[in-house]
């Protein structure tokens, strides 16, 4: 007897702990995303429904149940990329089976082309793929499959080679492709002060757990991007423990840790719109 309750208490207590793990995760997915917006339509169309059935009108009714089929169809097309890496960060996606990564490819290359590139005043932006897979993007680009090498990084970047507008993918430890134009953040706060090619490092971070690394053609400062969050004006001891700090973690976005004065200094006031947390990466996560 006693055997059974406690058994079932288990049961009880699993069960609640499982739907709180799935509902962080819910929460967590939609806190920084346009996800937000769907959700809200739903919400609407599920109250409508409500009230339609209550009030038993019968075609308003239909029309919101076939709204709702769309919806749900729209959704996954709409939001394939940040289901996509959701789902990663889950351990179910397109991770599924690989180690996470744990290490920078060639970090000793990049870190000498990002300073190479920044004294030449020439600008870069450099995506490192993670866990999410960036094939999409690499098809968009010019693809290459070469050795990550500081010279070479250089000469695509240097103009006006035909290579040096858009963004570097670095995949599977290659320059997988060059030219690659991304999607650009289009938070309204970003616009007054950034130009598109740091937006377009934010937008495809939004979209993936890619590391972006970008030099400023026009100030030379050296930025970092994940998760949807820039670290600006970062000197190579900066970048290179943030890389130590983004790639011991398994997979997904930033994580807590301890800010120094530096770090405020090198943020810009891009926390996501609808977040209302602080500004710096470890907002997520
Ligand atoms: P910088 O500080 O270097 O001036 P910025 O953020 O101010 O950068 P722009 O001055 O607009 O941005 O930089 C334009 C360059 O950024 C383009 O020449 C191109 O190489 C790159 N770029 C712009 N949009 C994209 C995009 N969607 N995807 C990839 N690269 C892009
Ligand atoms: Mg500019």
């Amino acid at each position: 007897m006693w055997e059974k309750v406690s058994g079932s208490i288990i049961i009880d207590v699993l069960d609640i702990v499982i739907v709180a793990y799935l509902l962080y995760r819910l929460i967590v997915f939609i806190k920084d995303t346009r996800v937000i917006q769907m959700f809200v339509g739903l919400g609407l169309l599920l109250v409508l429904s409500f009230v339609a059935e209550a009030l038993g009108m019968i075609v308003v009714g239909r029309i919101i149940g076939t709204l709702q089929t769309v919806w749900v169809v729209a959704f996954i097309i709409i939001f394939q990329p940040e289901l996509r890496s959701a789902l990663t960060t889950l351990g179910l996606g397109s991770g599924l089976g690989r180690k996470g990564v744990r290490e920078i490819p060639a970090e000793q290359e990049l870190l000498k082309a990002v300073t190479r590139m920044s004294k030449r005043g020439l600008g870069a932006l450099i995506v490192v793929e993670r866990e999410v897979r960036l094939s999409d993007w690499v098809q968009k680009g010019v693809p290459l499959d070469a050795e990550i090498t500081a010279a070479t990084l250089e000469a695509i970047f240097t103009a006006p080679g035909p290579l040096h507008d858009g963004a570097v993918i670095i995949s599977n430890n290659k320059i997988a492709a060059a030219a690659v134009i991304l999607p650009i953040a289009e938070r309204e706060e970003l616009g007054y002060v950034l130009g598109t090619r740091h937006r377009a490092a934010i937008g495809i971070s939004e979209l993936s757990d890619a590391i972006v690394l970008v030099v400023s053609e026009e100030t030379r400062a050296i930025s970092l991007v994940y998760g949807g969050h820039i670290r600006r004006g970062l000197t190579m001891d900066d970048l290179t423990a943030e890389l130590a700090r983004v790639y011991r973690r398994q997979s997904g976005g930033p994580r807590k840790h301890k800010r120094r004065a530096s770090d405020r200094a090198a943020d810009l006031p891009v926390e996501p719109v609808r977040s209302g947390g602080a500004a710096a990466p470890e907002s997520q996560g």
